[in-house]
């Protein structure tokens, strides 16, 4: 069997050390250059492998292909492939079968990297043998191969659903739908909501598919769809018997007829869609038969994700707040919604087609002053020039955070929460939150 790897970065080097391990011919191809040490990696193991090239004869004799999340099926090579009728799939269809561990998959618009985390810690603590992979740090099939876990929590992205068939996590996570990547998805909405709902495609009666019950995409999707898992609603303003929701300031989970109840002042994260991703990741908690008290502590000391609202430091008793992995309205929409002070607000880059009007009413009640971090920051400024009293614009990080500290008196928070994705004026945005952070560290 000929598996060709098309992409020869975490996670098609990890297939590729899988798919040798199991018998296949493997061959890895990159259209672009392959970073040193996965190089290294391929070498040492004796796969074949190519870069800055496609060649074709190499490839379309493929019996199965395992294609990055990053390559889209409208590439030439991945047309061809279809056109002959060979499949591609993604990394977690292909490594799934190779395992007998119970599965974990969580996707989302926004939250999937918190959720994931806190669930993995919510199970590593309670003692699990438990693994962590998919789009964050090393890659699942590179696990399946070496490792000998019970159980994975895997973080999803839609294109990782794209390319599954028979792919079914035991408990599946859904945080939220809001439009992102739209470009993959022929600009139509409905085409990424359905790529998000293929995580429970092939889930069975004695599964679970844990969702927002207050998502507007979510709930117009089960007018139309069922699924047979088991399904736990979580939400912040309905209660069920069975699903999580937060009540007088106590979250309250009630699965299977039992019952967990806790204090959100006692959870370590803040804010509302943090609530989500809680209840979220401790319905699994239950599901998986974590005791209450361990979960209770966990829920505790569990300090969040870096560039997730992350508290960077108080200066002369201002917080600045690092939330630079907000790359949409969605998430920014979060985050100011969980500011208890004026703000200095710090947003701009590229933007994805972003309606800064959702946001409007919380500007207006939370916000003192814009400092807008673009290229090209028209659009910020058309919605919300009249609406604050100071507005800036400025080119690098050392700049916005200066002003900042200017623009901000005591009890104020500085909140970096772009709503953009960085690629303007950073790498990336862990670039740009570690910048900030520097910043902020020198005033
Ligand atoms: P993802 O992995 O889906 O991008 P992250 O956990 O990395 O999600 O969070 C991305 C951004 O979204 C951060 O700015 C974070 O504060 C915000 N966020 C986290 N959880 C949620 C949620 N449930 N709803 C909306 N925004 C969220």
């Amino acid at each position: 069997m000929r598996l060709v790897i098309l992409g020869g970065g975490e996670s098609g080097v990890g297939t590729a050390i899988l798919g040798k391990k199991k018998g296949y011919d493997v061959f890895v191809s990159d259209f672009g250059k392959i970073k040193g040490n996965y190089k290294e990696v391929l070498i040492i193991n004796e796969i074949a492998w190519e870069e800055e090239k496609h060649t074709e004869d190499l490839i379309l004799n493929a019996d199965v292909v395992m294609k990055s999340p990053g390559i889209p099926d409208k590439s030439p090579i991945i047309k061809k492939l279809l056109a002959k009728g060979i499949p591609v799939l993604s990394e977690i269809e292909f490594a799934a079968p190779f395992t007998d561990a119970t599965i974990i998959g969580i996707t989302g618009s926004n939250g999937k990297t918190t959720t994931t985390m806190l669930t993995y810690h919510l199970l590593k603590s309670a003692g699990l043998n438990v693994g962590l992979g998919g789009n964050i740090g090393k890659s699942f099939a590179w696990q399946v191969a070496e490792n000998k876990y019970d159980s994975y929590v895997l973080e999803l992205s839609s294109f990782q659903l794209d390319g599954i068939v028979n792919f079914k996590p035991h408990i599946a996570i859904i945080t939220n739908i809001s439009p992102d990547h739209l470009d993959r998805y022929d600009y139509k909405y409905e085409n990424y909501i359905d790529s998000k709902f293929r995580i429970t495609m092939n889930q069975s009666e004695e599964d679970y598919l844990i969702y927002d019950a207050d998502d507007e995409a979510i709930a117009e999707w089960f007018k139309t769809h069922t699924t047979k898992a088991k399904l736990i609603p979580f939400s912040l303003t309905k209660t069920f018997s069975e699903g999580a929701y937060i009540k007088n300031n106590k979250m309250e989970i009630s699965i299977n007829q039992e019952e967990f109840t806790m204090d959100t002042e006692h959870i370590a994260l803040e804010g509302k869609h943090n609530m989500k991703n809680a209840m979220a990741a401790t319905s699994v908690a239950k599901l998986m038969q974590i005791r209450k008290s361990t979960i209770r502590e966990s829920l505790s000391n569990f300090q969040g994700v870096e560039h997730r609202l992350e508290k960077v430091l108080k200066i002369q008793n201002v917080q600045y707040i690092n939330d630079s992995k907000a790359t949409n309205v969605n998430a920014t929409f979060f985050a100011l919604d969980s500011m208890n002070t004026p703000t200095v607000w710090i947003v701009g880059g590229v933007d994805k087609g972003n309606d800064y009007n959702e946001l409007m009413s919380l500007v207006r009640e939370k916000v003192k002053a814009i400092i807008c971090l673009g290229v090209d920051n028209k659009k910020i400024i058309d919605v919300f020039g009249n609406v604050v009293d100071m507005m800036i614009e400025v080119d690098n990080m050392n700049d916005a955070v200066r002003m900042a500290q200017r623009l901000s008196e005591k009890g104020d928070t500085v909140l970096l929460s772009p709503a953009c994705a960085s690629f303007d004026l950073f790498e990336n945005y862990e670039d740009r939150g570690n910048q900030f952070k520097q910043a902020v560290k020198n005033l």
